[in-house]
């Protein structure tokens, strides 16, 4: 009999595992909070390791098709003076391209069920099936009220206690409404059940890909936190002009990252990192990053300057601060932010989404389905998490560097640092073969 999988989130992790799983035979549907398939608007940067799941997934070549491939040109100061010179090896060579550009070609002619925002998971262990339950109707997870609330949890989440579990409410089995979880509940969220808005549904796989914010995490892993980095990024996309590069060029100042690469229709995604207390808003963002980057070199304030209002975001950096010890629960295992969200310093977190969502396609066509998941867990565990503590350690040369004696010294050491030596560095992180391919 065929088995069925229910993937919660369409974001890049969620359409990987759509195509995974379906390719290993699986029966999938796919969960989307939001009212469509979308992504901030901005480029993404893929390395030879995200290609090579992108393969093993069925789409590498479409993506190298649309994307522009090209060789770093290395690290600048933030005045625009050389630091290390770009790396010059074909493995090194990146691709790069817009974010709705990749998510069409991941989702193909896929169907995505809109506005089906899971709140709560409940895995196998008492038997039966895993199972999700979805708010119908709920509020758009980007509209700014549902981040307001994400952020006053995550607040709560600091001081530790966080009540009103709804995952708790919502377990199958709990009807009648329990006294003791209807105490807990708010009184929207009573209310709510008691209209039928809430409607939950079974599988043999549930696969959380509904990144940083993780309702399946929420509920199964709920001691799992989330941190705030201290640092806020502004992007953007705009046409190229004669100051643009040919390859990702990134800057170094004081507390601040700014990068640049062009992407596919002749455009340039830009993005500007910088410390900032969490939640701050501006009505005209592109004067809030220009103020940012006032006096960095003169190729970085046009790109800002010619980025319009509508073509620029703002997003602030959070990691997943507890590390699983497991992807998995009975019926249900996590793939990219969900499992392992990093700081975006090595640009990897897609590629690893990717890697996960291929490796777990490739064992569940191998193995019976628990000793699938043991195995995912073996490939992807220690792998994405190493990756996490380096994101971290290289977000503390960036942003988190204040004093200029600090900035000098890394700036010093990136000088004598060959660019080979650095790619050596991270060669293993570039050198991810498919299970397939490794036995
Ligand atoms: C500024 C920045 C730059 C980055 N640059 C790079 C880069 O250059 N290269 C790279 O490889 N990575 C980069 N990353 C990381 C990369 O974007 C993420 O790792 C990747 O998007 C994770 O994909 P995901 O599918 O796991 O999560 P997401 O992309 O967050 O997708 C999650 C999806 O789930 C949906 N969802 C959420 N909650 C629910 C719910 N309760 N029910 C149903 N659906 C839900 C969301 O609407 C969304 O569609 C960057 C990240 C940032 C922030």
């Amino acid at each position: 009999m065929t088995q069925t999988a229910i993937i919660v989130g369409a974001g890049l992790g969620g359409l990987a595992a759509a195509r995974a799983l379906e390719a290993a035979g699986w029966q999938v549907r796919v969960l989307e909070a939001g009212p469509e398939v979308r992504t901030f608007g901005a480029g993404i940067t893929l390395t030879a390791n995200g290609l090579a799941a992108l393969d093993e997934l069925g789409v590498g070549d479409a993506v190298r098709d649309a994307a522009v491939r090209q060789l770093p040109e290395g690290v600048f100061t933030d005045q625009g003076s050389p630091l290390q010179q770009g790396f010059r090896t074909d493995s090194s060579a990146l691709h790069a391209i817009h974010r709705g550009t990749l998510l069409e070609l991941l989702r193909g002619d896929r169907e995505v069920e809109t506005g089906m925002r899971v709140v709560s998971a409940t895995d196998a262990s008492a038997g039966g099936r895993a199972s999700v339950t979805i708010e119908h109707g709920a509020a758009d997870p980007d509209s700014s009220d549902a981040r307001s609330e994400r952020e006053r949890r995550r607040d709560r989440a600091r001081g530790t206690k966080v009540g009103r579990r709804i995952h708790r409410l919502l377990e199958p089995g709990d009807e009648p409404i329990d006294r003791k979880a209807e105490a807990r509940a708010t009184k929207a969220q009573v209310r709510a059940l008691r209209d039928g808005r809430f409607e939950t549904i079974e599988a043999d796989l549930v696969v959380g890909a509904d990144g940083i914010d993780s309702a399946v995490r929420r509920a199964l892993w709920p001691k799992a936190r989330t941190d705030y980095s201290g640092a806020t990024t502004w992007f953007g996309v705009v046409q190229a002009e004669a100051d643009s590069p040919s390859g990702t060029r990134q800057y170094l100042g004081r507390r601040a990252e700014f990068g640049m690469e062009p992407i596919d229709g002749g455009r340039v995604y830009w993005w500007g990192m910088a410390r900032a207390p969490m939640g701050g808003r501006a009505d005209d963002e592109v004067a809030a990053a220009l103020r940012q980057f006032d006096d960095w070199a003169p190729e970085v304030r046009d790109h800002i300057a010619a980025t319009p209002l509508a073509g620029i975001a703002r997003r602030d950096l959070w990691s997943l601060a507890t590390r699983l010890r497991s992807f998995h629960r009975p019926g249900v295992v996590l793939v990219g932010d969900a499992a392992h969200a990093m700081l975006p310093t090595l640009g990897q977190g897609g590629s690893m989404a990717f890697e996960d969502a291929a490796t777990l396609g490739v064992l569940l066509e191998d193995h019976g389905f628990e000793r699938a998941l043991e195995e995912y867990d073996r490939a992807r565990v220690d792998r994405t998490q190493r990756l996490q503590r380096l994101a971290q350690r290289v977000a503390r040369s960036t942003t988190r560097t204040r004093s200029p004696l600090l900035v000098g010294a890394r700036n010093g050491a990136l000088n004598l640092m060959p660019a080979l030596a650095t790619e050596i560095a991270v060669d293993w992180v570039l050198a991810w073969r498919s299970p397939r391919h490794t036995e």
